[in-house]
């Protein structure tokens, strides 16, 4: 059997679509499952279409979700150069080869002649194609043409009643005739081929076993085989997968929410919860399972069982997975990430201590969906509380508050060593008892004093981090504050 190569093949627009991460998951899967190579190569000719940094970034996102590709940029192996831009000899080379064997032509016609065709062929409701004018032009008005240096594009050749047809591993026979396909252009007037063609070369030449990719090539796939038939190449296998669609399923935009990577990443989602859910955008393993790791995805996955229907984005999914995620992960993990959010952020100042750390996690692991969403919900445990939410002011802090909550700090003065948090429930509970007041009467408005918030961890928790010393001189803050 052929070895198993595949590709992701990006145009570098800025950023990576979620689409574009799961057709490069979808391909990674494929290539480790059959212990193939997965190789990443920058289709990136449409000068039109540069974008500063927009490489890097698509490599970045890559690197950020690990999938990490076995051959591609800064990562020869032996089929490079792997940016199309650095190819374009290879690509005129062949074009010359198909125009020679009369499988394409050069075409001088004027974007004026195009337009006016256009216009004509809409007004009578026929599809606008190509008329293939400058075919019938003979080697000498060509020769005349080119040496006048009349700007010019090589078209393909389609021959015009044939049926393409091809074997989709997804969507099993498909067949296209060829009348409905217009005269594709493979080299622009400025030189640059055109996808069509400087893909399926370097599918060639990168020797490319199953071209994994979206439905949106699906009508690009006729002009693709006729090529390869024109070479004289194999075929690869195709695979085209199904459509993204918003909830109300529309083609997946960006009106109606984040498409980049990057986004979801700035948001705190993690990788394996994206992968996760995006693996599920069209795949299953023919149970109900929907939460995974890469190893597990590796050993089920397989295109036979990827849908040919459109899979909805299901942002309550993603945000299910990511929780699910986030909670299962090792310490160790949410420690390191922490540390390094905190060293970002506005307290990066002290010296925490891995213990404390470790007791913030503890305490917020179950209200909270990423780590950087610690510091947005309990800032209290990096800084002594700077407002006093007003809400709860008005609900629990009475005129005799302060007087109790003196007292009790007096009490929490008097323990010795704190060992347990309970430690603290012993004063707290008395103090009531004597007052013959609810436990809440303290409870309430001592969270407030000391965290400047009305939910989080439980109260003894949140003293048992904060300390003795801490919850004592944030009582005494409070209460000359509020
Ligand atoms: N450059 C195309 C894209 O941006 C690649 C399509 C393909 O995989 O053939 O999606």
């Amino acid at each position: 059997m052929k070895n198993i190569r595949v590709r992701f093949a990006p145009s570098p627009t800025g950023y990576l679509h979620v689409g574009g991460l799961r057709t490069a998951l979808y391909n990674y899967l494929f290539a480790k499952r059959n212990n193939g190579k997965f190789i990443l190569r920058i289709e990136d000719t449409d000068q039109s279409r540069y974008v500063e940094g927009a490489v890097e970034n698509l490599i970045n996102a890559l690197k950020w979700s690990g999938l990490e590709f076995d051959e591609g940029p800064e990562k020869d192996g032996g089929f490079g150069p792997y940016f199309q831009s650095q190819r374009l000899d290879i690509y005129k080379k062949y074009a010359a080869d198909l125009v020679k064997n009369k499988n394409a032509y050069y075409c001088f016609c004027s974007p004026e002649r195009l337009t006016a065709l256009r216009d004509e062929q809409k007004s009578q409701n026929l599809q606008a194609k190509y008329d293939k004018h400058c075919l019938s032009l003979s080697e000498t008005e060509i020769k005349e043409k080119l040496d006048a240096r009349i700007p010019y594009v090589i078209r393909l050749n389609i021959p015009s009643f044939e049926k393409v047809v091809f074997n989709d591993i997804i969507r099993n026979r498909v067949e296209f005739d060829t009348a409905t396909i217009d005269d594709q252009v493979l080299i622009k007037s400025d030189g640059f081929p055109t996808y069509h063609l400087a893909n399926v070369i370097d599918d060639h030449l990168m020797d490319i076993s199953h071209v994994i990719r979206g439905e949106e090539w699906l009508s690009s796939t006729p002009k693709h085989v006729l090529l390869y038939n024109f070479f004289g190449w194999e075929i690869p296998q195709f695979a085209h997968l199904p459509l993204l669609l918003n909830p109300d399923k529309t083609k997946l935009s960006k009106r109606q929410g984040d498409v980049a990577v990057e986004d979801y990443r700035a948001k705190g989602y993690s990788p394996e919860a994206l992968l996760n859910f995006v693996a599920l955008l069209g795949w299953n393993a023919g149970d109900d399972k929907e939460f995974y790791y890469m190893d597990e995805l590796i050993e089920k996955f397989s295109l036979e069982r990827v849908n040919n229907s459109g899979a909805v984005f299901d942002i309550q999914k993603l945000n299910w997975l990511n929780t699910e995620h986030f909670r299962k992960l090792p310490k160790e993990n949410l420690l390191s990430q922490l540390k390094s959010i905190l060293a970002d952020s506005e307290f990066n100042d002290a010296n925490y201590s891995d213990e404390y750390l470790l007791l913030i996690i503890e305490s917020m692991i179950e209200r909270v969906t990423s780590v950087k969403e610690i510091l947005e919900k309990s800032p209290y445990f990096f800084t002594d509380p700077l407002s006093y939410e007003e809400e709860s002011k008005a609900k629990n802090w009475k005129p005799e508050t302060p007087e109790l909550l003196n007292e009790l700090a007096k009490r929490f003065a008097l323990l010795g060593k704190i060992t347990d948090k309970h430690d603290f429930e012993k004063p707290l509970k008395e103090l009531a008892a004597e007052k013959e007041i609810g436990a809440g009467k303290l409870i309430h408005p001592l969270r407030l004093a000391v965290s400047g918030m009305s939910t989080g961890p439980g109260v003894y928790d949140l003293l048992y981090i904060i300390g003795k010393e801490k919850t004592i001189s944030r009582i005494g803050k409070a209460v000359k504050a509020i």
